[in-house]
């Protein structure tokens, strides 16, 4: 397979169909959790300093989009847009979110707009009416029981548990059909809780099965490396150490890590997966593809910080942003995201012309350490053997587990 370059046609592409924009509407939170990916742990992100996004830069992002969505190509269907709102603690800047959507509802265009907010919950009791009336997607987080959310704590250090245990049953009381419909759980997972208590707690008090993510394993400071590791969980060596494991690991499904990776690997490899009609006529071997599962800039997301830059997501050092909001204008130059982005993949390409993962590749190049100097090393590489050993732990899992290819291939839809 040869490999291709983005090109500015794929980032136009990307904004005409845009899934999704994210407003860093505040980096003020009402908590300060112990392991905040913009907390003591990290580096790489811009510094803390109690802002709030302004409606003007908001209005200018979505003016500009809008002009793109109106006037660059005509779509023939009628996409839909999340607006996305986070933070900092979005709650703490509601009168922005309010503003926005209001703006966004008002405009006359053939598009659909949902909303969504990832929170803390500490304010839900506050703002819940108007959440649950614009139908917010919303994400709450939360660690598990009281002592999962222990490293959850307010400014003066106490768990912030007892608030949000009261205020999302609150949400589930006021709001029933609201909250079956719109809301979930995402936990992180650390030494105070694990995939086990955390599921059985959230599960059994608001019938919901949530996500569970690691700590963030990229940009740790160095003087914070010993922190990190006592504080980490493994999702996998957690999850084994159940004692309902084979339960709880049909309960998560795809949640278990196992799971997933044969997920992708039945997509890529088993022959049989076909994205529309057109895929049937074409021969795969032909195709081109563009090295690491980097998406590309704005596929799935424009992110907006509260400071005005653009980056391509949330999740992502604040050093790659690709332009800004400024003074009533959108600044994105699209050679420099296409030149950009194509420097990284070039000096990433002899690695992954020889890697046996290149077709599952899941390795977002971001998160490649000293992607920026010139002989990046790319972690995830897998030589033959290493992907002998990749598809044999996946067969396994299939070979003990039979019933799941149909429920992957038929249930679950990858992007
Ligand atoms: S982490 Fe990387 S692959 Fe994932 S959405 Fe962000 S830029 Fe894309
Ligand atoms: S795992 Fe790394 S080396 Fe392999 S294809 Fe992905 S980015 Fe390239």
């Amino acid at each position: 397979m040869e490999q291709a370059k983005l090109t500015i046609n794929d980032v136009e592409d990307a904004l005409i169909n845009l899934k999704q924009v994210t407003l860093e509407v505040t980096d003020v939170c009402n908590l300060r959790c112990k392991y905040c990916g913009y907390g003591d742990l990290y580096f790489g992100y811009d510094k803390r300093q109690d802002k709030y996004l302004s409606f003007d830069k908001v209005k200018t992002l979505i003016d500009w989009l809008v002009y793109i969505w109106k006037f660059f190509k005509t779509v023939s269907y009628m996409p839909t847009t999340t607006i996305g709102f986070y933070g900092g603690e979005p709650l703490m800047n509601i009168d922005l979110i309010k503003q926005t959507v209001e703006y966004v509802e008002n405009l006359k265009i053939n598009r659909n707009f949902l909303f969504a907010m990832t929170t803390n919950a500490v304010l839900l009791d506050k703002y819940m009416d108007y959440i649950a009336e614009k139908k917010f997607n919303t994400l709450i987080s939360l660690d598990g029981n009281s002592e999962g959310q222990s490293y959850r704590v307010n400014h003066s250090g106490r768990n912030s548990f007892d608030t949000v245990y009261r205020n999302v049953k609150l949400l589930q009381q006021e709001h029933p059909e609201y909250f079956a419909e719109h809301v979930n759980f995402n936990a992180v997972l650390h030494n105070r809780n694990s995939v086990e208590s955390t599921y059985s707690f959230i599960k059994n008090e608001f019938g919901k099965t949530p996500t569970m993510s690691e700590l963030n394993n990229s940009n740790i400071r160095s003087d914070k490396i010993e922190e990190f590791n006592r504080t980490y969980r493994n999702k996998s060596e957690s999850l084994y150490q159940s004692e309902n494991y084979e339960k709880l690991a049909e309960d998560i499904f795809i949640g278990e890590p196992q799971t997933e990776n044969l997920l992708l690997f039945l997509h890529q490899y088993s022959g049989n997966t076909f994205r529309d009609y057109n895929d049937l006529f074409i021969d795969k071997n032909e195709l081109r593809y563009r090295p690491t599962g980097t998406c590309t800039p704005f596929g799935k997301k424009i992110f907006l910080t509260v400071n005005g830059k653009i980056i391509q997501c949330e999740r992502i050092d604040h050093n790659f942003a690709v332009g800004n909001v400024e003074n009533g204008k959108v600044n994105l130059d699209f050679d420099y995201i296409v030149n950009r982005f194509n420097a990284y993949l070039d000096k990433l390409s002899k690695q992954c012309k020889v890697c046996y993962r290149k077709k599952s590749c899941t390795q977002c190049m971001y998160y490649i350490p000293d992607i920026d100097n010139n002989k990046p090393v790319c972690h995830g590489f897998m030589n033959k053997t290493d992907f002998e050993n990749y598809k044999s732990y996946c067969m396994s899992h299939l070979a003990k587990k039979p019933y799941l290819y149909k429920k992957l291939m038929t249930e679950i839809l990858v992007e």
